[in-house]
C-alpha cells in the first residue's frame, strides 16, 4: 500500500519504519475527515511509545489474553464493542468483519464530541461493509451511571453484560466495572488505569489485535461453553498485566545487549 504525506512524498515500503508510519497517516487521514479527535493524535502517539518497547509484535502473553477475550466474548449473552476515532480510522474492516464473525455489535462512543464526527465515524464504518451501527441516534441513547464526561451516552452498553473498549479511558472503564460489567481492554500501556481496572487486559495494538481476534475467533468458535469457560478460567489478569511488564523488561534488556554489548 501507498501512502502520501501531504500528496507530494511517497513512503517507500522499504522504509524501516513503514507500518508504523502507515497508521501515522492513517490517523492523520482520519482527523481530516472528522474520524479522528486532535487529542487522538496525542494518544496514538503515547501508544507508539509503549509499541516501541513491546517489540511492535503481539506477545504470546498478548495472545493468551486473546483467547481469553474471544472466548468470553462467545460465553457473553449482550456484548459488544465501544468504537471510537482511532479504533475506526486504523481498522474499519477488520473491526467489522470480526463483529460479523462473532456476532458482536459496534457502536460509537466518543470522549470528544464535535459536529459531524459521529456521522464520519458512521461513513468510515458503513464504508468498511457495517450493516447496523449503534450508538447514533440521541432518541435511543440513555446515560450511564457514575460518569460526567460525553461519553456516559450509551446505547446497547447501558445493557450489555461484556464491553470492549478499545483505547479507552481510564474513567469509564472504571464506570464500567462498577457497573458489574466485564471489560475487555486493549491497551498499549499495560499501567493504564484502563489496563488496571479491566478483566481482561490485551497489551498489543489494535492493528495487530483485530486482524488476531479474528483468527481466534475461527479457530475456537465451534467449542462448546464448557471448553470455552476453561479457557477464560485458566486466564489471571493480574498474571497477565505482571507478565506484560516483565516482557517489556526482557525486551529492552535484549535490545541493550544487541545494540550495546554490555
Ligand atoms: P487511562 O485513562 O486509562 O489511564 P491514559 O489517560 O494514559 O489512560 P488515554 O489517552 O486516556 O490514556 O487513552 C489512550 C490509551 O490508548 C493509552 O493508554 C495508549 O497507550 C493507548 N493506545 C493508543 N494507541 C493505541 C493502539 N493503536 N493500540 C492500543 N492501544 C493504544
Ligand atoms: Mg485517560
Amino acid at each position: 500500500m501507498n501512502f502520501n504525506e501531504n500528496q507530494d512524498h511517497t513512503i517507500p515500503k522499504t522504509h524501516p519504519r513503514y507500518q508504523s508510519l502507515k497508521y501515522r497517516y492513517k490517523i492523520i487521514e482520519g482527523m481530516k475527515n472528522l474520524v479522528v479527535a486532535e487529542a487522538g493524535l496525542i494518544a496514538h502517539g503515547r501508544g507508539e511509545c509503549f509499541d516501541y518497547i513491546i517489540g511492535e509484535k503481539t506477545t504470546e502473553i498478548a495472545k493468551k489474553a486473546i483467547y481469553a477475550a474471544v472466548a468470553s466474548i462467545l460465553l457473553a449473552d449482550r456484548p459488544v464493542i465501544s468504537v471510537n476515532g482511532n479504533v475506526a480510522a486504523l481498522v474499519p474492516r477488520e473491526l467489522v468483519l470480526l463483529s460479523n464473525i462473532i456476532n458482536i455489535p459496534l457502536e460509537i462512543n466518543l470522549f470528544y464530541q464535535k459536529e459531524g464526527r459521529v456521522k464520519a465515524i458512521k461513513n468510515e464504518l458503513q464504508k468498511a461493509g457495517a450493516k447496523e451501527i449503534y450508538g447514533i441516534d440521541p432518541k435511543k441513547m440513555t446515560e450511564l451511571y457514575g460518569l460526567d464526561s460525553n461519553r456516559k451516552k450509551v446505547e446497547l452498553i447501558a445493557d450489555a453484560d461484556l464491553v470492549m473498549v478499545p483505547l479507552e479511558d481510564g474513567d469509564r472503564t472504571e464506570a464500567l466495572k462498577k457497573l458489574n460489567k466485564k471489560v475487555i481492554a486493549v491497551d498499549l500501556n499495560p499501567l493504564s488505569r484502563t489496563s488496571l481496572w479491566a478483566d481482561i487486559t490485551i497489551v498489543d495494538n489494535i492493528v495487530r489485535t483485530i486482524p488476531e481476534m479474528i483468527k481466534v475467533a475461527k479457530e475456537i468458535g465451534k467449542l462448546d461453553n464448557f471448553q470455552l469457560r476453561e479457557i477464560v478460567n485458566k486466564f489471571d489478569n493480574k498474571i497477565n498485566i505482571q507478565n506484560s511488564l516483565n516482557s517489556i523488561v526482557e525486551y529492552i534488556k535484549r535490545q541493550k545487549k544487541k545494540h550495546l554489548k554490555q
